[in-house]
């Protein structure tokens, strides 16, 4: 089964986002296969951002996301890279759709509470890069409730 890397950046963790946020990807049907809070380096920022270092918010992005904890999770389900991208809302908040989770709690760009992987390719990267553990292997008995 699918799976995406979901993180609640230090504004939504300081802003008391957190129960808010899980429990959208829990009502929608997604199974939490890993969770953790966590202020991270510089150096593991940046590598996490990597694609982005040729970006002028760059260094910005960088300073956001080690300013504070930050809480780490791998949601499983069927779609759920293309689907947690749609629950989290566009980039920019001016343009995320009410109902979305920047369209309902963010104003800038460059404090949008969220990020989400935007591929299966870069999960499988951002869940290798935070969870080297690996993700929790279990399996809701919910299952058959879910999928037909
Ligand atoms: N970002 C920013 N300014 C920009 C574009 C992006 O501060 O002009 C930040 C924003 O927090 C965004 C993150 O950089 O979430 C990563 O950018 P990306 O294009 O990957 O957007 P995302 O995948 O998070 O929607
Ligand atoms: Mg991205």
């Amino acid at each position: 089964m699918e799976q995406t890397f979901i993180m609640i950046k230090p504004d939504g963790v300081q802003r008391g986002l957190v129960g808010e946020i899980i429990g959208r990807f829990e009502k929608k049907g997604f199974s939490l296969k890993g969770l953790k809070l966590i202020t991270v380096e510089r150096l593991f920022a940046e590598r996490h951002y990597a694609d982005l270092s040729a970006k002028p918010f760059f260094n910005g992005l960088v300073e956001y996301i080690i300013s504070g904890p930050v809480v780490a999770m791998v949601w499983e389900g069927k779609n759920v890279v293309t689907t947690g991208r749609k629950i989290i809302g566009a980039t920019n908040p001016a343009d995320s759709a009410p109902g979305t989770i920047r369209g309902d709690y963010a104003i800038d760009i460059g404090r949008n509470v969220i990020h989400g992987s935007d591929s299966v390719e870069s999960a499988r990267k951002e869940i290798a890069l935070w969870f080297p553990e690996g993700p929790v292997s279990w399996s809701s008995s919910l299952h058959p409730w879910i999928y037909e």
